[in-house]
């Protein structure tokens, strides 16, 4: 296993996306998504997005990596790549950026790819630049 910033571990993130991607439950949109976390602790956590015919019901694959990886005992995201449909890399949802502020930091690598095979390397901060975190409540709690 390589680092979690390495060429190697973001193909292999990439691969696992694209696997779990196959698995996702998107008649409705048809717009298929895998997530794939590298977490701090060196394991592999997938998710896929999941529809629901009520619809605000569905789940991101984001979110269900991110569930995935706290039901393995892991509580920190090293690296996530999001894998989507069409031709421009998708980008984790406003409400998952925050999930992975949850669990991750501001340098937390974020690997946005698609179908198409465009991908785009970004970081926590450039999505969610400002972010509400943990950190925070633990700094109101203090006297
Ligand atoms: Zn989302």
């Amino acid at each position: 296993m390589t680092s979690d910033t390495g060429v190697l571990d973001v193909d292999a993130l990439f691969e696992a996306a694209a696997a779990v991607r196959e698995r996702a439950y998107a008649p409705y949109s048809q717009f298929k998504v895998g997530a794939a976390i590298r977490g701090a602790g060196g394991g592999l956590h997938v998710g896929c997005n999941v529809e629901n015919a009520a619809y605000p019901s569905g789940t991101c694959a984001e979110e269900a990596a991110i569930a995935a990886m706290i039901a393995a005992g892991e509580t920190r995201i090293a690296a996530i790549a999001v894998l989507g449909s069409g031709d421009t890399p998708v980008t984790p949802c406003g409400a998952c950026r925050q999930r992975i502020r949850e669990f991750g930091a501001p340098t937390t690598a974020i690997h946005a790819g698609c179908a198409g095979g465009a991908r785009r390397s970004l970081v926590l901060e450039g999505l969610l630049p400002h972010a509400f975190g943990p950190d925070l409540l633990a700094r109101a709690a203090e006297p």
